[in-house]
């Protein structure tokens, strides 16, 4: 079943109105008709199964069936800082992070990372990571899509208050603490930060200051992962421990 996000604000008397990239992908890619059947979810939580009843260029109007609160978000909140990689790493992460139900995306820049991009650039990739999210959010059965935030800088994102009851920076050197560890420490956990590096690493200096604003530094193994595999064992790890994998 083809399925469509919808803000709430346009669900009103039993039907929602479609517009934009989402009515876009109804009528032009997938071809739907009057008649066919659809899967559209809301920014509250809610999944609605509806019927189209009209579509033009201009709006899609869906007859609403049956609505229900789905339950596939995780009630672990997760939030993914990434720091940007080369090329279109940052895409994959984007893409997998949402399948395993990341609720937020943070890309930084760090003293290693590779790509020195201009404003404009930045501009246009955090728009390609939205449209990333939201197609992955359709094709996973979500019921969120993930935020993804402005770029920071690594101080402002070691130095900024999260609302994070544990905040863990992924480090290769870090000789003893290891996931397993920390949650013989935090047997229950709410909510998470995960800071992964750039292809090139943290600098000794940059795990220093995560340490000194409460982040723990964590190994993954012995082996040297890129840093996407990092990202997306750490977040697997991480949903199978407190969130909703197990
Ligand atoms: N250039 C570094 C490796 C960077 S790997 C080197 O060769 O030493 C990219 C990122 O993935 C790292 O910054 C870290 O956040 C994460 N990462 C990769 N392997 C890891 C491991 N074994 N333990 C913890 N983090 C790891």
């Amino acid at each position: 079943m083809p399925r469509f996000f919808v803000t709430k604000e346009n669900i009103q008397g039993g039907k929602a109105i479609l517009g934009g990239a989402e009515l876009e992908h109804m009528r032009k890619v997938l071809r739907l008709r009057p008649g066919d059947q659809v899967t559209l979810f809301d920014d509250g939580g809610w999944e609605h199964e509806g019927v189209i009843q009209s579509c033009t260029s201009q709006a899609g109007e869906i007859e609403l069936l049956r609505s229900y609160q789905p339950g596939r978000e995780s009630a672990l909140e997760i939030t993914l800082a990434q720091a940007l990689g080369k090329g279109e790493k940052m895409d994959l992460v984007v893409e997998k992070a949402t399948e395993l139900g990341v609720q937020t995306i943070v890309p930084f820049l760090s003293s290693y990372t590779v790509p020195r991009l201009d404003g404009r650039r930045v501009e246009r990739r955090h728009g390609r990571w939205g449209k990333i999210a939201l197609s992955a959010a359709k094709q996973s059965g979500r019921t969120r899509i993930p935020r993804i935030l402005e770029l920071d800088t690594f101080e402002t994102l070691v130095g900024k208050p999260w609302p994070c009851e544990l905040k863990l920076l992924f480090w290769e050197g870090e000789p003893v603490q290891t996931i397993q560890r920390v949650q013989e420490e935090w047997p229950r956990l709410r909510s998470v930060l995960l800071a992964i590096g750039p292809e090139g690493g943290f600098t000794a200096e940059e795990v220093e200051q995560a340490s000194r604003q409460g982040f723990r530094a964590i190994h993954l193994g012995k082996r040297i992962l890129r840093a996407e595999t990092a990202a997306l064992a750490a977040v697997s790890i991480i949903q199978f421990l407190w969130g909703d994998m197990g």
